[in-house]
């Protein structure tokens, strides 16, 4: 099966010649055809399976004819790294179209993006607020849009996203075709289709396990020898390219910096560092100059790095559709990955959770280590210390995070407990704990046996309660 059958445009088959694809994946063959019909579609797909080519090629085909240097066609997404990549998607699969698109997104100055408005651009794709912003001060007319996706919606759903979708809506023409992608399909989103989709196609890939060809394998450890089960397995040799995770901007930009000083070629990913320095930490990993990203779950969405071989969950994900989120990184268009996930004690729900979801056991592996390397503290931090405060610092994945400040639900209980973007805040403030103590973190055992951990008493994280 090769993408002939779908006879599009010379130059669009050019473009996908240009990308070394082939045989279309099977969201492209079920969506591609009922795109080019005109239908509204309700994709449910996981990350990877090459979804965004699924509704990037059909829109060239369609803009191939009619006006030019108007915008015709708006693709939101809630992160800015997602917009990016699906900008270079359009622009690698467009390259012999003349079709322009722009990403559009907070954290940089407005002047480029309105320069290439000014320019006329064809494509717009954007993460909601700044959107907006150019909408609500008359820098951007939609009124002739023609196509509109809205990419990760449950994304943009946990994010808060949802009243600026809203919002957006009323800048479109009633006459539009909707393509709406999520990667699960919670009620929020059943009503968000139900409300945008008119009679839609219904795409379903296999949404909600995680890809087959990742191997899920558990490390269960004490919250003090994260460090050293994660240098130790770094330096297994094959690990060639890891995605760390962690659950606090805080940790993940400590973690990047003892990784570096233990000479390993180590750089964060969180929503505090500027757009510049985001986009150079991304840029350095696709090209090989950093081989472990150390990540919030900014970077769960947007990063489409070729040959990630291990996703490490150094701390577990809140939700089970974020643990399918960060996997997607890794086991890519056909690729074998790896994923571990340290999990201590209180993790016992949720990996029940994704045990259920991946319809196996994970795999427990141990690790012979002794002792620690470079401590991290796991504590967020303190009112101020690093610029931000405690219970502030959450990562709003620099997406857009003027737009919203509904909190998600998330197993770790109520929107005091989490930051402003989604990423949980511990309730415990900022003090040492014992876990902490370098002179304890030296005599705690690794590979503790998980079953044995006595529940937390009381504990108020909620994390255990399915
Ligand atoms: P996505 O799910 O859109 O992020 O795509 C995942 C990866 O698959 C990206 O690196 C795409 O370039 C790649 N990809 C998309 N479609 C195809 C295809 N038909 N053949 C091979 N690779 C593809």
């Amino acid at each position: 099966m090769s993408f002939e059958k779908f006879n599009f445009d010379q130059k669009i088959a050019a473009g996908i010649e240009a990308c070394g694809y082939t045989t279309p994946t099977p969201i492209q063959s079920q969506a591609i055809p009922e795109v080019i019909k005109g239908r509204d579609i309700m994709g449910l797909a996981q990350t990877g399976t090459g979804k965004t080519a699924a509704f990037v090629l059909p829109i060239l085909q369609k803009l191939t004819q009619g006006p030019r240097r108007r915008v015709r066609a708006v693709i939101v997404a809630p992160t800015r790294e997602l917009a990016e990549q699906i900008h270079e998607n359009i622009s690698q699969l467009g390259c012999k179209t003349g079709l322009r698109s722009v990403a559009v997104y907070g954290g940089v100055s407005k002047f480029g993006q309105l320069k290439m408005f000014k320019s006329g651009v064809e494509i717009i794709v954007a993460c909601p607020g700044r959107l907006l912003d150019h909408l609500d001060s008359r820098d951007l007319d939609l009124s002739g849009v023609e196509m509109l996706v809205l990419d990760e919606a449950d994304m943009m759903f946990d994010m808060g996203f949802m009243p600026a979708i809203k919002r957006l809506m009323k800048y479109l023409p009633q006459k539009r075709q909707n393509l709406l992608f999520s990667a699960t399909m919670p009620n929020e989103i059943r009503h968000l289709a139900d409300s945008i989709l008119k009679d839609p196609a219904l795409v379903h890939i296999n949404h909600s396990r995680p890809t087959a060809l990742v191997s899920h394998k558990l490390y269960r450890v004490e919250k003090s020898g994260k460090p050293a089960l994660l240098n130790h397995i770094i330096q297994d040799t094959t690990v060639s390219t890891a995605l760390v995770f962690t659950r606090t901007k805080h940790v993940a930009k400590k973690l990047a910096i003892n990784l570096e000083k233990a000479g390993h070629r180590a750089v964060a990913l969180q929503g505090n560092m500027s757009q510049n320095k985001r986009k150079a930490a991304m840029d350095g990993f696709r090209l090989g100059r950093f081989n472990i990203m150390v990540a919030t779950d900014i970077a769960a969405r947007g990063i489409d790095v070729s040959g990630i071989s291990h996703v490490i969950n150094y701390d577990v994900p809140a939700t089970v559709e974020a643990y399918t989120h960060r996997i997607g990184r890794t086991g890519r268009a056909d690729q074998t990955g790896e994923a571990f996930t340290f999990v201590t004690g209180e993790d016992r729900g949720i990996v029940r959770q994704i045990e259920q979801t991946i319809g196996a056991k994970m795999i427990v592996q141990t690790a012979d280590i002794k002792y620690s390397a470079a401590p991290v503290n796991n504590q967020p931090a303190a009112p101020g210390a690093d610029g931000n405060r405690a219970g502030r610092s959450a990562d709003k994945s620099g997406a857009e995070a003027r737009s919203g400040s509904a909190a998600p639900k998330t197993p770790w209980g109520s929107k005091k407990a989490q930051g402003r973007g989604g990423e949980p805040q511990r309730r415990n403030g900022g003090g040492q704990n014992k876990a902490s103590n370098p002179r304890r973190r030296r005599s705690a055992p690794l590979g503790v046996d998980f079953s044995s951990q006595p529940q937390r008493a009381g504990a108020k994280t909620g994390r255990n309660s399915a």
